[in-house]
């Protein structure tokens, strides 16, 4: 059993955020049932992550489980997500990751059914920042093929579809991470509104692009972007 006393401060808050935030995903519609799996990581390096089979809506924060980069339990307490290995692998290639969200928010996992791509530039916000997001190829949930499936992903981009399945956020804290996974479904919402009403999508003209990447440098922006480093491309 996980024993409450031995929380440190930061372990304590983390375990209420990440409930916090299975909560807003679970409101939000981005989970249901036991979908989806949130984590962060501890500045020991071992990993709290939602448990398996739970309602990530509802947990109390002695229902995470804790664990090392292996995926082993630490405390002997409830056991991690059957999807540990998608944050396990971010965590491994990217030691400024410090939280992995994975849902299944569904106009993105619908455009990636669909098949369409939202590497396109086409919202400024989306081209300034993150840059586009990119969807990796198919990988069966359960198996080692799921995590294998967005290896080279985590390495360039912050935001991520897996397939057919759900998206991967990375954030240099739990409030970054659901920040990422926010923008990428009110994104998708777009899209998908703007492909039903005109048939399909046009990328910005190039040179829009570029004027708006170059923003980038001026205002600051220094977040990992997906069209400067062509990730997934
Ligand atoms: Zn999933």
């Amino acid at each position: 059993m996980t024993n409450q006393s031995a929380w440190s401060d930061e372990e304590a808050r983390l375990r209420a955020a990440i409930c916090r935030i299975g909560a807003l995903s679970y409101e939000r519609n981005y989970i249901v049932g036991a979908d989806g799996n949130f984590s962060a990581r501890l500045q020991d390096g071992s990993i709290l992550i939602t448990p398996t089979g739970a309602m990530k809506g509802f947990l109390e924060p002695q229902h995470l489980a804790k664990v090392d980069m292996n995926g082993e339990s630490i405390d002997c307490g409830p056991r991690a997500s059957s999807e540990v290995g998608i944050h396990l692998v971010a965590y491994k290639h990217r030691p400024d990751v410090r939280a992995v969200c994975h849902a299944h928010p569904p106009h993105a996992v619908a455009l990636t059914i669909a098949g369409i791509d939202m590497q396109m530039p086409i919202i400024p916000e989306i081209v300034t920042t993150i840059g586009g997001i990119p969807t990796a190829a198919f990988g069966t949930p359960g198996t080692p093929e799921l995590a294998a499936s967005i290896e080279d992903l985590v390495r360039c981009a912050d935001v991520m579809m897996m397939t057919n399945h759900g998206s991967v956020t990375l954030g240099a804290n739990i409030l970054d991470a659901y920040k990422k996974l926010d923008m990428l479904e009110h994104t998708a919402r777009i899209l998908w509104l703007a492909h039903v009403v005109k048939g399909g999508l046009d990328p910005l003209p190039d040179e829009a692009v570029k004027k708006m990447l170059a923003t980038r440098k001026m205002l600051g922006i220094t977040t990992r972007n997906t069209l400067e480093n062509q990730c997934g491309r």
